[in-house]
């Protein structure tokens, strides 16, 4: 049994709409971020450093390059993946992510063009945008319900992190809860899925943060949700903090029940994008677990085997059929 036997995945979504898995193929359209360039702060988060998102990213080639290229990779994964398999059918379709940095950061014609030339290609059927949740003006929001109402599947992927304001502080982000709540409702009012990313771990925080910031997020309203363990990467700030040995880290198991029990409280219309992270060395610095792709997903599934998936802590309305 896999995840998608516990939990509502992004995988099994894709499955249901189009029939057959949706490769996602990251661009870096060369944003940048309001928390690096001065505009908010300098440093960015203490978490961050863009470089380790993504192995694709700080690519300079075009953005039809960039979806060739991804889609070259996703073909050569699926031969080399399955080799004493029979052959997996591969997908036609796929989705445009802009991951890099800030994708929502510029000026609004700029924005628009990245975007289009995204979607120029027929095969995208979707488009999922990651940024902040204090820099999506309403033109840009409008935009993005226009290529939605125009049949394309549209994302916007909020960098949250926690709801607790003392710790959105303490790791620099540069915004509150508040600018998260204002953006969500405009998104989802116009009919934009909400897809939130969470960092269970973070210094100072606990199980019971990691509840309250599901909880705020799930009573605000969302559609999606990304779960991530902190792990320290070479240039962040948290980078330093760690040498100084100034901070602990979640362990595999700590982090696997900790997940488990945020997917069990989490209703199951709920669609899990990402469980947990994994990151290479030497950019990873720690925890060493992260640099196993499946630890992490396997530490999970035990957890939810064992223990309920999705949905199965809260009231039979919720449960999984
Ligand atoms: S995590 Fe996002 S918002 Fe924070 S510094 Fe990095 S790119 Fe900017």
């Amino acid at each position: 049994m896999g995840l998608d036997d516990y939990v509502n995945t992004f995988g099994a979504y894709c499955k249901a709409r189009y029939g057959e898995r949706v490769k996602k193929l990251t661009i870096d359209a060369q944003f940048t971020c309001p928390n690096r360039d001065g505009t908010l702060g300098f440093g960015g988060c203490t978490f961050c450093n863009v470089a380790s998102f993504n192995a694709q990213l700080g690519q300079t080639s075009s953005i039809s390059v960039q979806l060739s290229q991804g889609k070259e990779r996703a073909h050569s994964r699926v031969k080399c993946v399955n080799k004493s398999l029979p052959a997996p059918v591969s997908s036609d379709k796929y989705i445009a992510y802009f991951q890099a940095y800030t994708s929502t950061y510029d000026e609004f014609h700029h924005l628009k063009l990245k975007y289009d030339l995204a979607i120029e290609d027929k095969q995208i059927v979707g488009l999922h945008i990651g940024t902040r949740p204090d820099c999506v003006p309403d033109a840009v929001l409008d935009l993005l319900a226009e290529y939605q109402n125009s049949g394309l599947d549209v994302w916007l992927e909020l960098g949250l992190q926690t709801s607790n304001n003392r710790t959105l502080k303490k790791i620099n982000r540069g915004h509150q809860l508040t600018e998260y709540r204002q953006t969500v409702i405009a998104a989802r009012s116009r009919g934009i899925k909400v897809c939130t990313h969470l960092i269970l771990g973070l210094p100072g925080e606990t199980s019971t943060d990691y509840m309250n910031s599901l909880q705020t997020v799930l009573g605000i309203g969302v559609d999606g949700l990304k779960l991530h363990p902190l792990h320290i990467v070479e240039g962040s700030t948290m980078a330093k903090q760690w040498r100084y040995k100034a901070m602990d880290l979640l362990t595999l198991d700590e982090y696997a029940s900790a997940a488990a029990t945020l997917i069990r409280n989490t209703p199951r219309d709920i669609i899990y994008h990402r469980v947990t992270a994994y990151a290479q060395k030497p950019m990873l610095l720690a925890p060493d677990w992260c640099a196993y792709r499946w630890d992490g997903l396997v530490a999970i599934v035990d957890e939810l085997r064992e223990y309920g998936g999705q949905g199965s802590a809260l009231n039979w309305v919720n449960k999984i059929a």
